[in-house]
């Protein structure tokens, strides 16, 4: 017992985030896919990172505006390579921890090397998520309205609640009942996770699918190919 950040209403700087996805045309958005799908196949072969540089960072906040509204304000965040790191070090835990949701599926082909052990991406979770200290509120006007539950936070560093909202939002998402539906991509080059939104999709988007299906076709005709070639 003890040790436990103590937050009382009076250190509250502000609210600390809804955990709810976003949801746009019909289709929730995940703050956590989001950032796990900054690696991308650059249509050539290999992997493009959109956080591989602080403007290409900063970039990507300003971006995520619509999930981050609540958490922290992203207009006043300038990103520096100590908090563009702390960043990309939170996704290889989250993309180590999706490899593991897909598990016994293959992870995406961007995880096969070097990836960070599945225990101590939980640990490094839950730690950048400890930084910021939060405390839950419910807040209920009156009959008639909903009550609403709100985080409120004691913290004032706007990059630690930038990096503990990214942390709590990979949380919310893994313990929730969308991690079944998690799945990586297996279109050839695409290193992407997807939520599948219905049945047996295979593919994180329909250009995906569009390559899959030729690259079978093709392997289709290469076989028959090399038997017709085999029979006397
Ligand atoms: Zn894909």
């Amino acid at each position: 017992m003890g040790g436990q950040a103590t937050v009382v209403a009076q250190d509250v700087e502000g609210e600390a985030g809804r955990l709810v996805p976003v949801c746009e045309g019909g289709v929730e958005r995940w703050l956590t896919l989001e950032l796990a799908s900054t690696i991308r196949h650059d249509g050539d072969g290999g992997v493009m990172d959109d956080l591989a540089t602080t403007h290409g960072t900063t970039r990507w906040i300003q971006a995520q505006a619509d999930h981050l509204t609540d958490a922290v304000s992203v207009g006043g965040i300038t990103v520096d390579e100590g908090l563009r790191i702390e960043i990309t070090e939170l996704r290889r835990a989250v993309r180590a921890l999706f490899a593991r949701a897909v598990d016994p599926a293959p992870p995406s082909s961007a995880d096969a090397r070097r990836p960070m052990p599945a225990n101590q991406a939980l640990a490094h979770l839950n730690t950048v998520a400890a930084r910021e200290p939060v405390v839950p509120q419910l807040n209920w006007p009156g009959q008639g309205t909903p009550p609403v539950a709100r985080l409120l936070s004691a913290e004032s560093d706007p990059h630690t609640r930038l990096v503990a909202a990214l942390a709590r939002a990979a949380i919310e998402f893994l313990s929730s009942p969308q991690r079944e539906q998690l799945r990586a991509c297996t279109a050839p080059r695409c290193v992407r996770y997807f939520v599948r939104s219905h049945g047996r999709q295979e593919w994180c988007k329909p250009s995906c699918g569009n390559r899959a299906r030729a690259a079978r076709h093709y392997q289709r005709q290469r076989l028959v190919a090399s038997d017709d070639s085999t029979t006397p």
